[in-house]
């Protein structure tokens, strides 16, 4: 029997869906999938937590929507993801902070038109809180903007975020519903017979049968497609480097300060960080072979960032603040556009590739499409939602974001929120406890659901601490223990 009338006529059995690679994309979609009653769904990832993929390395910036053109997926998965946090806020206790962004130009002939044709585009992609603004009114929204720039296009409704706990978040309430989030281990092979998708072959000998397939992998799009015969467009990477300034930067910036536009992308910004800090960059620079690992940074990438922060924020890089550097790799592709498909020969196997900026704002969008556009919409589908779910994860308690008073409470209750690991971010031991009962095995992975070591000192101070709460909490012996991937043992062997 075809595949596809073995959908329409067994639609109470219910369907296994295998999601491949746990970035903010694939770990939004196995929550939404989590929630259908006909659906039973395994999210596997490499990595040893969610999010850690290039939804890690990023400018995390919640995009308004008027860069891409009308026709494409980026635009209309761009506006819709951008509206769509609102409601993430609430159901996965994620950070939104809608600090508006500004497009800054001199504002010659040549740059007014570009604005103004920003400007219409945002209007036919539906983006919501545009305005042109001229001359004082720049600085009105930017006090320390570089007095050559008078022309600009400010967007209220953009804003910035904390992408790796979308992901994280969406996996544990995924699992709350049933979900099954498999950690660590990476699909290596696949299985395909009478052009149907049968199972994935996992690093560690598993393998998975599953209905429809799902390839969210990101860098690795292309090669988990070679596993099962679908041919895709190739991936092209576009490092970005960056600069991290310590949060005294913050009051320099007030939202995301963009530079116009090029073919190369949207250009060098300076943002605040969710956490109180600053970003300098990125750069774009196209790799000249397909290396996904290749994460460094250069002299010449972070001295271009340092002069052209200075040209939007004059003095900006004058001061010692800088804390940090790191680099992501932009998934691009010739056609520029997300690939979001049902494959025409592999009628079970489904794409989602290609996902560049703004990827991280259409990703809650992109979960949409691909559940009503393909699964309900293609392979109609008739998915039937779950008569009772968990709805929300609540979002977590911040030492660093109550008042003294609550502080007080909390420590009355519970003598682990008086206990400060990370000073830079006054990350307490409850903090890091609960980060670990919620799943965190790596110092890396405690970073990334607390914060802590994402300040000043970047772990120097707590990550020995870290290490010893998740040992106490985990029973992993100290030996044992990673930063984040395999072999990165924290140490190495006895001095003495
Ligand atoms: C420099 C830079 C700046 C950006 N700035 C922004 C921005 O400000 N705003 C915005 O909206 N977007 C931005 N983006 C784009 C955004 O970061 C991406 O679109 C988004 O993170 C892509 O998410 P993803 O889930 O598709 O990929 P990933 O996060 O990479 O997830 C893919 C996952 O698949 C896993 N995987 C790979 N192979 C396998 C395998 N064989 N088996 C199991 N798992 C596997 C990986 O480990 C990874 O975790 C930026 C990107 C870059 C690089």
């Amino acid at each position: 029997m075809h595949f596809l009338h073995g959908f329409l006529l067994f639609l109470e059995v219910k369907m296994k869906i295998l999601v491949i690679g746990g970035g903010i994309v694939g770990s939004l979609l196995t929550k939404e999938l989590s929630k259908y009653e006909n659906i039973d769904v395994t999210l596997v990832e490499a990595n040893y937590d969610l999010g850690a993929g290039v939804t890690k390395a990023n400018s995390a910036i919640l995009h308004g929507g008027y860069d891409d053109e009308p026709s494409t997926l980026r635009a209309k998965l761009c506006a819709r993801g951008n509206k769509m946090y609102d409601d993430l806020v609430d159901e996965l206790g994620v950070p939104v902070q809608r600090t508006g962004s500004l497009v800054v130009s001199e504002g010659n002939d040549g740059d007014k038109k570009k604005i103004i044709e920003l400007y219409k585009r945002g209007i036919a992609n539906g983006v919501s809180g545009m305005k042109i603004v001229e001359g004082e009114e720049l600085r009105k929204i930017e006090p320390y903007l570089s007095p050559v720039f008078k022309y600009g296009l400010y967007c209220s409704s953009a804003g910035i975020t904390e992408p790796w706990i979308v992901a994280i978040n969406s996996g544990r309430l995924a699992e709350s519903n049933g979900a099954e989030i498999m950690l660590g281990d990476r699909v290596v092979g696949g299985l395909v017979r009478n052009k149907r998708a049968v199972s994935a072959v996992l690093n560690s000998g598993k393998k998975i049968q599953a209905d429809i397939f799902i390839n969210c992998a990101g860098l690795y799009y292309e090669e988990i497609a070679k596993y099962f015969d679908v041919e895709v467009e190739k991936v092209l990477l576009r490092k970005g480097e960056y600069l991290l300034l310590d949060k005294a930067a913050k009051q320099f910036v007030n939202g995301v300060i963009f530079p116009l536009p090029t073919k190369m992308g949207k250009g060098k910004l300076i943002l605040p960080t969710i956490d109180g800090g600053v970003f300098l960059g990125p750069t774009s620079e196209d790799l000249k072979s397909f290396d996904p690992e290749d994460l460094a940074t250069t002299r010449n990438g972070l001295e271009e960032i340092l002069k052209s922060s200075d040209e939007l924020v004059p003095g900006i890089s004058k001061f010692n603040w800088i804390i940090k550097s790191f680099a992501g790799l932009r998934p691009e592709t010739e056609g520029k556009d997300f690939i979001i498909k049902r494959d025409e020969e592999i009628s079970n196997f489904i794409t989602v590739g290609g996902i560049r900026s703004p990827g991280l704002t259409a990703a809650p969008a992109i979960s949409e499409y691909v559940i009503n556009e393909i699964l309900n919409g293609q392979m109609n589908i008739k998915l039937i939602k779950k008569e009772k779910i968990v709805e929300r994860i609540p979002a977590k308690i911040r030492v660093r974001e109550e008042s003294f008073e609550r502080i007080s409470e909390l420590i009355e209750k519970d003598e682990l929120y008086g206990r400060i690991i990370c000073q830079c971010n006054q990350v307490s031991e409850r903090e890091i406890v609960d980060a670990v009962h919620s799943g965190a095995r790596t110092i890396e992975s405690v970073k990334l659901r607390t914060r802590a070591g994402f300040g000043r000192c970047q772990g120097g101070f707590c990550t020995w601490k870290v290490a010893k709460i998740i040992s106490r909490e985990t029973g992993i012996e100290l030996e044992e223990l990673i930063m984040n991937n395999e072999n990165s043992y924290l140490l190495e062997g006895k001095v003495r």
